[in-house]
């Protein structure tokens, strides 16, 4: 390791401050010849960084791993987790590793971590390593979630490596920076409670409430605060998903952050036709993680938190403690659909409440469904119809179904009852349904011109357009729109 001295901000390192068990120190192994491929310095800044005096070169030494910045305090954190409901004692970072902590511009603490920096001891079989792919998409997805609004966390840095990582063949290697609230997973307390460890329990757990719930702190039970406040917190996450008909891939309980961010973008994906079913990921083969089973699965994943917690919730009694994190978990069920009628009256451009929304709603979706109408576009076409007597784009997009043309008539109905402007109304709808997503043929299309030929073109342009999500852009209609069948995409892999 070449420790070049280059100073990028003020470490903090909190994390590296609890005990020994909670992870491992270990520094990046050097990649052969980097080259930074992405930085986002917009996020640098937002972050209070020093980048801006740093060469390429320099952040491509830093962001590589080759370079330890000055002040960091690099560790792989230990986590357990189930996948695909296995339960796994030991996962840990096996191919990542936090730098430390730094203060955002707004004080708030944010995680630098590596991902592909190098094998730790919680590598198992695997290298440790990244394929610049999974790198670059999720520097596009997280970026895109962030843009629409979507608690994510957030690209700050791609490299390549000039390694080669065996795969499905030779891959290119990548290394990803990425910037977490905290990197603190559903896993992290799994980990403890597996070897019935108490004290790292109530250790971690002050540290999270400390981090993220100071609220939590002085509550009669802070244990049960803190499970609240994440059921709220992951209630409003995955309705957020659901809004935007975002498939995470991979729900397992060392993918879900106590902070509430969306975390580790694998074979994730954005629905295009409106299907309950929807999965992409290659490995999830019986559908756990479709996108109609993600509120259900967050709940689960949820009530595994609340095991490992149980212990703090009633200290003294045990029953009582089983009780109050049940009502817990029961209470996510109605807190997520509250949220996603809120939601999804937002996206229809209602601030008022009716009885008959969930059902109106419902209607739509079940239209949508059948007629396999791309999700996205339906609600951006929708805000028009306010001010286009014809509702042309509308109809056209569901082929003028009988159906939704009758539905349509209700929807205005409901609509002009809460009065307003139909200008507003539409310019409302068009802030909260956006125009672009990172749909997945034109994430591939990008993948694979920056892996293939080595053309960073349309990762560039996919990712300016993504910047502003709710803005039609003259001449960029082809972002707008869903796949040819010949470019549908049906499967994402981790390709880790
Ligand atoms: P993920 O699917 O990225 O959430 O990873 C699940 C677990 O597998 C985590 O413990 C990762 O650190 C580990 N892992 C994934 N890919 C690799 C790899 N190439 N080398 C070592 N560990 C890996
Ligand atoms: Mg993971």
């Amino acid at each position: 390791m070449t420790h070049q001295d280059i100073s990028i901000g003020t470490f903090e390192n909190s994390f590296a401050g609890l005990p020994d068990g909670f992870f491992a120190r270990l520094d990046p192994t050097p990649v052969s010849e980097p080259v930074l491929l992405a930085f986002n310095a917009e996020l640098a800044d937002e972050l209070g960084l020093e980048t801006a005096q740093l060469s390429r070169d320099e952040l491509a030494l830093v962001f590589s791993g080759n370079a330890v910045p000055l002040g960091a305090e690099p560790l792989a954190a230990a986590y357990a987790g189930h996948q695909f409901g296995n339960f796994v004692p030991q996962l840990g970072d096996g191919r990542a590793i936090l730098l430390g902590e730094v203060r955002d511009r707004a004080g708030r603490l944010r995680d630098i971590q590596l991902k592909g920096s190098g094998p730790t001891p919680f590598s198992r079989r695997g290298d440790g390593r990244s394929a610049l792919g999974p790198v670059l998409r999720e520097y596009l997805i997280s970026e895109a979630m962030h843009r629409l609004g979507v608690p994510s966390t957030r690209a700050l840095a791609a490299v390549l490596s000039g390694d080669r990582v065996l795969r499905e063949g030779y891959k290119p290697g990548g290394v990803m920076t990425r910037i977490a609230s905290s990197h603190i997973r559903v896993g992290s307390f799994q980990y403890f409670a597996a070897g019935d460890d108490q004290a790292s329990i109530k250790r971690l757990m002050d540290y999270v409430i400390d981090r993220h719930y100071p609220g939590a702190a002085t509550a009669e039970s802070p244990a049960l605060a803190l499970l609240q406040s994440v059921i709220e917190r992951q209630a409003k996450l995955i309705a957020h998903w659901m809004m935007i008909g975002f498939v995470h891939g991979v729900m397992n309980t060392d993918n879900m952050a106590l902070s509430g961010e969306t975390i580790d973008f694998g074979p994730c994906a954005f629905m295009d036709a409106y299907h309950p079913d929807t999965v992409f990921s290659s490995i999830d083969q019986f559908g756990r993680y479709a996108y109609g089973r993600q509120p259900g699965i967050a709940q689960w994943n949820l009530a595994r938190l609340a095991e490992a917690l149980l212990p703090f919730i009633d200290p003294d009694e045990k029953k009582k403690s089983v009780e109050l994190a049940s009502a817990a978990i029961s209470d996510f069920a109605p807190i997520y659909h509250e949220k996603w009628l809120e939601g999804m009256r937002a996206k229809l451009g209602l601030s008022q409440k009716e009885e008959d929304d969930r059902a109106l709603i419902g209607e739509l979706l079940d239209g949508l469904h059948r007629k396999g109408t791309d999700f996205t576009l339906a609600f951006r076409r929708l805000g028009d119809v306010h001010r286009d007597a014809s509702a042309h784009a509308f109809l056209e997009l569901v082929e003028h179904d009988a159906v939704l043309v009758e539905w349509l008539d209700r929807y205005r109905a409901r609509a002009a009852r809460e009065g307003g402007d139909a200008e507003k109304r539409t310019a409302m709808m068009q802030r909260i349904n956006p125009i672009y997503i990172p749909r997945n043929h034109l994430v591939e299309a990008a993948l694979s011109a920056a892996i293939e030929e080595r053309d960073l073109g349309p990762f560039k342009a996919l990712h300016g357009v993504l910047a502003h999500p709710f803005e039609e852009i003259a001449g960029f209609e082809a972002f707008a729109l869903p796949a040819e069948p010949s470019e549908r995409v049906y499967q994402t892999f981790c390709g880790t």
